[in-house]
């Protein structure tokens, strides 16, 4: 059967711009090759019976469009418990984790007032912008540790104008650590995916996809389909792993080339109770001796007692190669400094390790690591029509997060619905 458009991808991204085209009353469908939907929202259930996201999990009341869905499918909105201390290790006085903070928060505004488009600043990495900074080793090594927790790549590396490029489009007030869902994220696209019902397939993966201005045809494991329009809703790595028929434009499949996947693993350790509360701690800790090493608290009630524990950047890989007695006993010698003894006697550790993931790449989102490479994204997004390219990269606002995956599918269906909407007239 020839259809309006396929979308590649069941991932926040496809499936809302699979939700856009049906309700454009496009006849489409979405080919996953997980047997699952969700991509890097993914849940998993824990000893305590208790549900949980062990990819994508956040969001703030500066995310319009996955509030709202979390509200159209009457969600749980659960505050993340933040109130208490926040532990800076190696230890240090209060006062100076305060001061570093607000020094580290201060190069972050400094380098957001940057141009990303000065040419002062071509070339330059955002280490090296870094060491060209004033400001004490202690606040550089927090901000880092902050770029490569959050972007998941090694500072060294990372073109300090995308950085500035994709961290201006972030722009939420209220921290994005503010809910999590009761029912998890992941329950959140099942939803989705259950309205769009059989135009779901899922273990389907795109192999090939041959393409004339007419007419796509998708070699997938299974068979082949047809289109009119496709929306590529893959990370860029991703997309650019997939073969094309005849091969992209040089311009395009050169932008799909300088992303990178970068490295995450976020890891669950489950208590009888949250015993850090009674020292007045958050169960919060930033370690500074350990760039992109990262801990809150996610318990949704006294009574399920959780911290989740985030490994991102180059380090996550010195994560990834321990065994789980080395990882185990690691991370529990960590988490006893910071917050107590009784950190190292959990009920549960769960480790989900995204830095080999093969469908989505291993951290939040690729990063373009080509200095030279400041149109890559724009291209990507215009596409080749009858070919699209979109992803939470992608996205005008909130790049990286499940926000911006909403935003970027919506948008790339609106391009197709346009197009297909002109040919039919
Ligand atoms: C550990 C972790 C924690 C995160 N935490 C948060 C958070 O708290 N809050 C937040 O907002 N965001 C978070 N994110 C980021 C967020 O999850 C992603 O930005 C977002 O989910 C990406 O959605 P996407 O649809 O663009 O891509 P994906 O979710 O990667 O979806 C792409 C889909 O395409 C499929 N696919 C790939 N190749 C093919 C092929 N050839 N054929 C068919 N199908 C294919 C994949 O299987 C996948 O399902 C986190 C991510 C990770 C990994």
């Amino acid at each position: 059967m020839r259809r309006d458009a396929i979308v590649v991808g069941a991932g926040f991204t496809g499936l809302a711009a699979a939700h856009e085209l049906v309700t454009a009353g496009m006849n489409i469908c979405v080919l996953e090759a997980r047997d699952r939907v969700g991509g890097r929202v993914e849940a998993c259930i824990l000893g305590d019976g208790q549900r949980i996201d062990t990819g994508g999990q956040f969001l703030c009341e500066d995310m319009p469009e996955v509030l709202a869905l979390a509200r159209r499918f009457g969600k749980t909105l659960i505050e993340t418990p933040l109130d208490g201390e926040f532990v800076v290790q190696p230890p240090t006085t209060e006062a100076d984790a305060e001061k570093v903070y607000a020094a580290s928060v201060a190069i972050r505004e400094r380098m957001l007032a940057i141009d990303p488009a000065d040419p002062h600043i071509a070339g330059l990495t955002v280490a090296a912008w870094l060491d060209r900074q004033d400001d004490t080793a202690a606040a550089k090594s927090a901000f880092r540790s902050v770029v490569e927790g959050l972007w998941c790549q090694d500072a060294d590396r990372i073109p300090l104008w995308h950085l500035i490029d994709n961290d201006r489009r972030v722009t939420n007030e209220i921290t994005e650590l503010q809910y999590f869902l009761g029912e998890t994220m992941h329950s959140l696209a099942g939803d989705i995916a259950a309205e769009l019902g059989e135009r779901v397939r899922l273990g389907c993966a795109v192999e090939r996809i041959m393409y004339r201005p007419e007419l796509v045809s998708l070699r997938t494991s299974v068979g082949l389909f047809e289109a009119r329009q496709v929306i590529v809703a893959v990370p860029p790595v991703t997309a650019s792993r997939i073969a094309y028929d005849p091969p992209l434009p040089e311009r395009l499949a050169a932008s799909l080339a300088v992303w990178e996947s970068g490295a995450v693993i976020k890891c669950f350790v489950r208590y009888d109770r949250p015993f850090w509360r009674k020292r007045g701690l958050s169960g919060m800790v930033m370690w500074r001796d350990h760039h992109g090493l990262f801990a809150c608290e996610t318990s949704r009630d006294a009574g399920h007692a959780m911290l989740v524990v985030f490994m991102g950047g180059p380090r996550a890989a010195y994560w990834g190669e321990l065994e789980e007695a080395g990882f185990r006993a690691e991370l529990l010698s960590r988490l006893a400094a910071a917050l107590g003894p009784e950190a190292a006697m959990p009920l549960e550790i769960l480790r989900r390790d995204w830095t080999k993931d093969r469908w989505s790449g291993g951290g939040y989102g690729d990063m373009i690591m080509d200095m030279q490479a400041h149109d890559a994204e724009a291209v990507l997004r215009a596409g080749h029509p009858p070919l699209h390219f979109a992803s939470s990269e992608t996205a005008l606002s909130f790049p990286g997060y499940v926000e911006g995956a909403i935003v970027a599918g919506r948008e790339a269906a609106r391009r197709v619905v346009e197009l297909l909407s002109s040919t039919a007239s």
